[in-house]
């Protein structure tokens, strides 16, 4: 069945039951009913169909990157996405800025007793629809497994660990490839995912709705290691700019200094973190990356940033230099601050 057929209605009925049932998670007759009606028309494909206990693949190069992540959004559905292209996209994010091709996924499914079936089939649609999207070919999602948990202990109902795999290029960009002297650009505005969500959840409107940035990355990525000169990236997720900017100064063992006058922040956005008293540099993103890139090939790799769809607010918005592990801001009054990891979490439940 295709999914543009299959995606008319659930196919479930309602009159066989409309809601996840303990016995959905229990190996027996209503789990191989979850898989045959609602995994197999979704994800539909060979490695999938052929139902064994592992997914046979094979892939042309012996260089593989891994990368898993599980996905606890609250609530699921939000404006700009939804629990399944966050973890799809996600995923993708974490291979394409490791300079890997995605080539295969897996999806294992905690379900909370009495989530609507019609949810879960959305979800999986989602899922199909992003992984056809990310790439320049449908990503497979050949592996899976399916839990329930009684009500009351996953709410909003629905939890997702995702693994993905791909080919990876050598070398690949790393924090290690980080020089003195390196241009970092953002690749658009930063904490437009965290603010959707919270403001979907807590209710609040805007004038402008904010929208979740949630989208793939493989394409951007690959038109910068095009232009030669990246040296490492980052997709910008937990802990927005900050928590990236953190780490990789620890990891290279440089100072990057950052301009926040050249930080883009959408307005809407800013509005909304005020009201939540955070820095957007600590707001998660679900669809944009951080890139260090050669002096040299900065205005090369900006221009291939703003080239790509969701590229269009990209900004070259510091450098690294030598001296200790740190980040700092210059802010927009002319002050200098240190911008500090994260301590404990602000947002939780947004990713
Ligand atoms: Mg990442």
């Amino acid at each position: 069945m295709s999914v543009s057929s299959a995606a008319l209605s659930c196919p479930i009925p309602k009159s066989d039951y409309a809601r996840i049932s303990i016995a959905h998670g229990g190996g027996g007759r209503l789990t191989q009913d979850l898989i045959r009606k609602i995994f197999l028309p979704a994800f539909g494909n060979a490695a999938l169909e052929a139902q064994g206990d592992a997914a046979q693949l094979d892939l042309p190069s012996a260089r593989i990157a891994i990368t898993t992540d599980s996905y606890v959004v609250r609530p699921l559905f939000f404006p700009g996405g939804d629990i399944g292209t966050l973890a799809v996209n996600g995923t993708v994010n974490d291979l394409a800025v490791s300079g890997a091709t995605p080539r295969a996924l897996s999806a294992a499914f905690i379900l909370e007793e009495g989530l609507e079936i019609e949810t879960l089939w959305r979800v999986a649609l989602s899922m199909r629809a992003a992984a056809d999207a990310a790439c320049d070919g449908p990503i497979p999602i050949v592996a899976g497994d399916t839990k329930v948990i009684e009500r009351g202990s996953a709410e909003p109902g629905l939890m997702i660990a995702m693994t993905g795999i791909g080919e990876r290029i050598e070398p690949a960009p790393s924090p290690a490839r980080i020089r003195e002297g390196a241009a970092i650009l953002v690749s658009g505005p930063i904490g437009d995912h965290g603010m959707a969500v919270m403001s979907a959840r807590e209710g609040l409107e805007f004038e402008s709705p904010i929208r979740s940035d949630c989208a793939p990355l493989f394409r951007m990525a690959s038109a910068l290691l095009a232009t030669g000169g990246v040296q490492c990236m980052r997709d910008l997720t937990r802990g927005g700019l900050s928590s990236a900017l953190n780490e990789l100064a620890e990891s290279s063992g440089l100072r990057f200094a950052i301009d926040e006058a050249a930080a883009p922040v959408r307005a809407e956005v800013r509005a909304a973190c005020e009201i939540f008293g955070i820095d957007p540099m600590y707001v998660a993103c679900e669809g944009r990356l951080v890139a260090f890139v050669e002096r040299a090939a900065a205005a090369a790799a900006l221009g291939a940033m703003r080239a790509c769809e969701g590229g269009e607010g990209a900004a070259i918005i510091g450098a690294a230099e030598a001296g200790r592990p740190e980040v700092v801001v210059l802010t927009r009054f002319g002050a200098l601050r240190p911008l500090d990891m994260l301590s404990g979490e602000q947002l939780p439940r947004i990713c």
